[in-house]
């Protein structure tokens, strides 16, 4: 039902979760349904961890905001924490993923223009998401989400996801290029995983070009792909990364590291937040960080994560209408040869909360809590939805 008070940018919403507990949430009717988008892979630890609830309840008795005029104690612990767990020098907090990635288009663009370049340009993939500001909508490869908005901001060349020799040849074209901004794994575009040494190419190219590295993780990041960072598998360091989703469990925080000159590129007053790292949102922050640790649930995900492939590449392999399954720890992506939206509908009568991207890929990012039965339940859930769906004519 339309709400008139509200904006009609996100369509007609059919369900109204009302509760949360553990890998499950509850409808206003007391409907339990298990969660395997965790709020788009933000509630990582699950819903209402208590280590998180204690955390904000603390704080919240504590103090909630001074704003950055002040030193704020939790962001630098939170700061400290995250340097040391991704091998960066340091950390800008913002609110949102959106907004990690305009500090990191800004720390880019800000090389630009110590090189001296009237329109310094930064590579973007096509089938990216970025998020929905001016800059980032222009970063994100799909033309409806930029349709209407006119006039986007310009200095960004696009080219094909996961294609290295692509970028090389505009390197020969462009003098003016500054940064390569690509997804580790393509989350909204579909979970599309690129070959296993696309960022360690990247990485060589960045450095013969001496161009910056930055990688959109506000995704993968939090442990979801089976490492803190997704790059963390490739053995190479971003010169900047940002994340935001799951870093507060449901607490709006994003965070834009950066290392060697990019972490020198802002000075005071080149940038700022009033909002962002605020004492709550980083007291969530620091009660994730430790949570992922002390459970080991960066391991549980690698692991889930192959169990769940495993599974679903085994009870679909004779489904002719599945293109392809991937993913990387608990990023996992079904890609079916058709239009699949009402899968998402289907899931529900089965007590499944799961969600479809890019039309036709069915997109599984369950909280890194499951137990090892959750995560049989949601494969073999998904398998015969997909069965059922693609046995009626295409
Ligand atoms: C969700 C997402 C964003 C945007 O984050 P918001 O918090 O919605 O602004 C950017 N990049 C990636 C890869 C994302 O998944």
């Amino acid at each position: 039902m339309a709400i008139p008070a509200l904006m009609q940018n996100y369509g007609t919403r059919t369900l109204t979760l009302v509760r949360g507990e553990g890998n499950y949430v509850w409808d206003d009717a007391g409907r339990r349904y298990l969660d395997a988008i965790s709020g788009i892979a933000v509630c990582g630890l699950g819903h209402c961890h208590p280590a998180v609830t204690e955390a904000l309840q603390d704080q919240a008795h504590t103090l909630l905001h001074v704003s950055n005029l002040y030193n704020i104690p939790a962001q630098e612990q939170l700061a400290e924490k995250l340097v040391t767990l991704s091998d960066m020098d340091n950390v800008f907090f913002s609110n949102s993923g959106a907004e990690a990635n305009e500090a990191a288009i800004k720390l880019a663009r800000r090389l630009g223009n110590e090189r001296g370049l009237a329109v310094p340009r930064i590579v973007v993939m096509e089938g990216a998401f970025h998020g929905r500001t001016l800059a980032t909508l222009t970063a994100t490869g799909n033309e409806k989400i930029q349709q209407g908005f006119a006039p986007l901001p310009e200095g960004f060349l696009r080219v094909p996801f996961d294609d290295v020799a692509a970028i090389e040849k505009l390197a020969a074209q462009h003098n003016d290029i500054v940064a390569v901004l690509v997804e580790p794994v393509q989350g909204e575009g579909g979970i599309r995983v690129p070959a296993p040494d696309y960022l360690n190419k990247l990485r060589d190219l960045c450095d013969r070009q001496d161009w910056l590295l930055m990688l959109d993780e506000i995704q993968s990041a939090n442990g979801r792909s089976g490492k803190l960072f997704a790059y963390q598998h490739n053995g190479i360091l971003p010169d900047v990364v940002t994340t935001a989703k799951g870093l507060g469990n449901g607490v709006p925080i994003g965070a834009c590291l950066a290392r060697g000159k990019a972490a020198q590129l802002f000075t005071a007053g080149s940038h700022g937040s009033t909002f962002g790292g605020n004492p709550l949102a980083c007291r969530a922050g620091l009660a994730v960080l430790d949570t992922l640790e002390k459970e080991w649930l960066i391991e549980r995900a690698a692991k889930l994560g192959e169990q769940l492939l495993q599974q679903l590449r085994e009870q679909l392999a004779d489904c002719a209408a599945v293109r392809e399954i991937r993913g990387l720890g608990l990023l996992i992506g079904i890609e079916l040869d058709r239009p699949c939206a009402e899968l998402v509908e289907q899931a529900r009568t089965r007590d499944l909360l799961i969600n479809v991207t890019a039309g036709n890929v069915v997109r599984l990012l369950p909280p890194l809590t499951l137990s090892d039965d959750e995560c049989r339940q949601i494969g073999a859930t998904v398998s015969t939805l997909i069965e059922n769906f693609t046995r009626q004519a295409a």
